[in-house]
């Protein structure tokens, strides 16, 4: 067994890291400045979109995309029941109405299809989720969103690095980002907006920052705009400059921090190949390259006998963490309460939050210790 635990996740945070943040500390500016406009300048190159504007988390950024959109009472939204409960809830918040799309059984991604069948005169927003570093096959969810003029907002939570059909997520249409400490890099907490619609992001930079027609940021002057005003209500989601360094710095190497994780799930699925319980996500059947954020399994608990809840209780204590991405929204007690959600309304989706756990997957792990994942799974599903 391991001496030592193994989390399920590790940001890679390296000395410079550390060190340009001491700067910005030292700098007399720690909040939204330079750093805030140089990374969602670099963020635009990286993706090729053609604006970015960085918030203090994708909650956020997703909050302030419905509020753009005026979501509100009377209105639908289509998403899957597989997916971070935050978008669920800011749809409920804001007065509207989440209409759950199943997912594919193997892949995690609502299709073209499902999102179609859930379309109502009601509809007025489509979030699609890009699950565990793959992409939604977006082509047709986009021509859907052309004929009936309701419009899309990625959840790209997982997705940053993501390729689809030649260009990276978050080139086209709108996406949020998030740099969560587990998402494939991190800001601390930190999310972007990416939209190729420049009045929608215009939207947002002022609603980010207590609707302030002026940004938070005078170049000029070098500090908060003083003549500003409030040309609509707004929040207070901007990212800091602490963040926004950070940010900075670990987007320069996210190629190579996704490279390492590739190379981990490689390993993982040349191991678990004779595993037969153990069953890995599909890839999508569409031209995408991965980004691997999660490694996803599904435990088939009817053929071991087992909950997944044992199965993880017995990787831990052979020091392995790991993950659950996710439970179903729909079933949460709230969402059932108050829906009246109940089983079977999602089968795929419902098999999936039964049986899914995220193995440990990070760019500092080595492939020996995702050998270590792949024996103590052995050792489990042998002794229990
Ligand atoms: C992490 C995550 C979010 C929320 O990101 P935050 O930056 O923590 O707000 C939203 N959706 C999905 C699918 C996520 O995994």
């Amino acid at each position: 067994m391991r001496a030592q635990f193994l989390p399920f996740c590790r940001p890679s945070i390296s000395e410079e890291d550390i060190s340009a943040v001491a700067d910005v500390l030292r700098s007399g500016w720690i909040t939204t400045g330079s750093k805030n406009t140089e990374f969602e300048e670099k963020f635009c190159d990286y993706l090729g979109c053609a604006g970015a504007v960085a918030v203090s988390s994708a909650t956020g950024g997703m909050h302030l995309a419905l509020q753009a959109l005026s979501v509100g009472p009377g209105d639908e939204v289509i998403t899957p029941a597989m997916t971070w409960v935050s978008t669920v809830n800011l749809i409920t918040l804001a007065g509207a109405r989440p209409v759950f799309a199943d997912i594919d059984r193997d892949t995690l991604m609502v299709s073209c299809d499902a999102i179609r069948s859930k379309i109502t005169e009601r509809t007025r927003l489509i979030i699609p989720v890009h699950f565990a570093g793959a992409s939604a096959d977006m082509a047709p969810i986009r021509q859907l969103s052309r004929e009936t003029g309701i419009p899309l907002i990625e959840d790209a939570a997982h997705a940053l690095g993501t390729g689809y059909m030649g260009e990276k997520i978050g080139r086209s249409g709108t996406a949020v980002f998030s740099f969560h400490p587990i998402k494939n890099i991190t800001t601390g907490e930190g999310g972007m907006v990416c939209s190729d619609d420049p009045e929608f992001l215009e939207r947002i930079r002022r609603l980010r920052f207590h609707g302030l027609g002026a940004d938070a940021y005078d170049r000029e002057t070098q500090s908060r705009a003083p003549q500003a005003q409030v040309l609509e209500p707004g929040f207070k989601y901007n990212m800091t400059d602490i963040s926004a360094v950070l940010g900075l710095r670990q987007l320069a190497r996210i190629e190579a921090f996704n490279r390492k994780r590739a190379e981990l799930a490689a390993r993982y699925r040349e191991k678990l190949e004779g595993v037969e319980e153990i069953l890995p996500l599909a890839d999508p059947p569409c031209d995408m390259t991965h980004a691997w954020h999660l490694f996803v399994i599904r435990l088939d608990t009817d053929r071991c006998g087992m909950s997944r809840e044992a199965f993880t209780e017995g990787l831990k204590q052979r020091n392995i963490g790991t993950g659950i991405h996710f439970l179903a929204v729909h079933l949460q007690k709230y969402y059932r309460e108050s829906m009246g959600m109940r089983p079977g309304m999602l089968p795929n989706t419902e098999w999936n939050s039964d049986r899914i756990c995220s193995l440990p997957l990070f760019p500092d792990m080595r492939q020996e210790d995702a050998d270590d994942v792949v024996t103590a799974i052995r050792e489990v599903l042998t002794h229990g």
